[in-house]
């Protein structure tokens, strides 16, 4: 460090005062300042060289010069093994940090404001094909250009991943993940899920063919106890075999519903997309759902939005909304009022089925979509339930791009509601004959 700054300044006094002393004595003080101040600069100028050289040379230790000019170099030494210390230490961090990104098995990619790469891992190179160098500074969405991947990058909201086959192979699932950091900078993680995959699609077939296997049996065995219980037979017996029977009306159910998953498990999006006539739709549920009620004298309306019509897969769609209305004949008492809504707000399409019945307790409710998830095991199979039903409907709903909502409180009913997305709903321009709320 410079000892003292003030240093120079008193000695510079000093050496004038000492100047003019001497001047005076030998009667010429201008010639002895003049000769002292050339001495003075020439000493300095001769200092400054030599640190000047120093600074510019590779030379790591500083020359031994000295006063004030010793503790300039050698300060400026410090300062420079510092940063030197800080330069090496901040090069070890970036290469152990690029060194473990590298060994990710995940590809990481950073892309900034402006949608164009910054950097990536070795695995962004396997995974999404991006190559070193050419692809730098290139808009991701130029790179990438599934449709589904550039809705996504675009909506900015990335609670859910999203899943997509590679761009350079279809042998290859990526489960896309997205986070938001520093000023719009996004950070873009693709995790290789083939194997999940597969091993989901074995796990898929095999309940879809025991399933279609359990079928055929379930089919003959019915045919037989409807021809016996068409007989005269002792009690005991007819007693058996109505149980019999149930049961297998209970499997084919069952049945039935397990392959209704399987198959809305294997896609993740609904394909066959068209506007469904949601009004007839759900006429159709509502007239079943009245007979399914029978003496219990459900009080079930329909309120319609009669200008816009619901765009997917009919029977997907008429299944959600049957097990839903359905549901609510079953699991609430006579006379419950169950209120059936097609409605478009500004940014979605929802059906919604209300009922004021006894509700259901908050614990069930995030449970309540889980498979074979039951609140009353012995009430839900009396009333012919599999499980499978809610889980059903939640499937339909997110093939269709909307999300399943529960809500309910005991003792005053519940709601269930499908939020469709606006780009499934269009509106009826000149529809022949507008249909009319019930
Ligand atoms: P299940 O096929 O047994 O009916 P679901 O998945 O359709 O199965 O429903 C799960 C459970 O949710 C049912 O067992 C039932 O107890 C409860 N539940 C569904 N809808 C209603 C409702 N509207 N009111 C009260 N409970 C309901």
């Amino acid at each position: 460090m410079i000892k003292s700054p003030y240093r120079i300044l008193t000695y510079f006094l000093l050496l004038l005062l000492v100047a003019i002393g001497t001047g005076w004595l030998i009667d010429d003080i201008a010639w002895m300042l003049t000769v002292t101040l050339l001495c003075w600069s020439s000493y300095h100028l001769v200092m400054l060289v030599l640190t000047l050289r120093w600074m510019s040379s590779k030379k790591a230790d500083p020359p031994d010069l000295p006063g004030i000019w010793g503790d300039l170099v050698y300060t400026f030494y410090r300062k420079q093994k510092s940063h030197r210390d800080r330069e090496a230490a901040l090069t070890s961090i970036i290469n152990r940090y690029q060194q473990s990104s590298a060994a990710l098995k995940d590809a990481v990619v950073i892309v900034n404001t402006q949608d164009r790469l910054e950097w990536w891992n070795s695995a962004a190179e396997e995974l999404l094909g991006l190559k070193p160098l050419i692809d730098r500074s290139k808009s991701i969405l130029n790179l990438l250009r599934d449709p589904r991947f550039i809705r996504y990058y675009k909506r900015r909201q990335y609670q859910e991943p999203l899943e997509l086959t590679s761009p350079i192979s279809d042998q290859i699932t990526l489960q896309y993940s997205i986070t938001l950091f520093g000023e719009g900078d996004r950070l873009l993680v693709a995790r290789d899920i083939s194997r999940m995959k597969q091993l989901e699609q074995v796990r898929q077939s095999f309940v879809s063919n025991a399933s279609h296997e359990l079928r055929t049996p379930l089919t003959v065995m019915r045919g037989y106890l409807e021809t016996f219980l068409d007989q005269e037979l002792p009690k005991p017996i007819m007693r058996g075999l109505q149980q019999m029977e149930q049961q297998t009306h209970r499997m084919e159910g069952l049945v039935r519903d397990m392959l209704m998953l399987s198959r809305l498990e294997s896609t993740r999006h609904v394909t066959d997309e068209y506007p469904v006539d949601i009004h007839q739709l759900l006429k159709d549920i509502k007239r079943d759902a009245l007979i399914l009620s029978g003496d219990k004298g459900h009080q079930i309306e329909l309120t319609l939005d009669l200008v816009h019509d619901l765009v997917g897969q009919d029977n997907e769609l008429h299944s959600a909304f049957s097990n839903l209305v359905f549901n609510a004949v079953r699991y609430t008492p006579a006379g419950t009022r169950i209120i059936i809504r097609w409605q478009v707000t500004n940014s979605e399409g929802i059906v919604s089925v209300e009922d004021n019945g006894q509700g259901i307790e908050s614990h069930h409710i995030p449970r309540l979509t889980e498979r074979f998830y039951r609140i009353d095991e012995s009430r839900s199979t009396e009333s012919g339930g599999t499980g499978l039903g809610l889980s059903i409907v939640k499937h339909v709903v997110i093939r269709h791009g909307g999300q399943l909502k529960i809500h309910s409180r005991v003792g005053q009913g519940s709601s269930f509601t499908c939020h469709f997305p606006k780009d499934h709903v269009i509106r009826l321009e000149n529809h022949p004959s507008p249909p009319h709320n019930d």
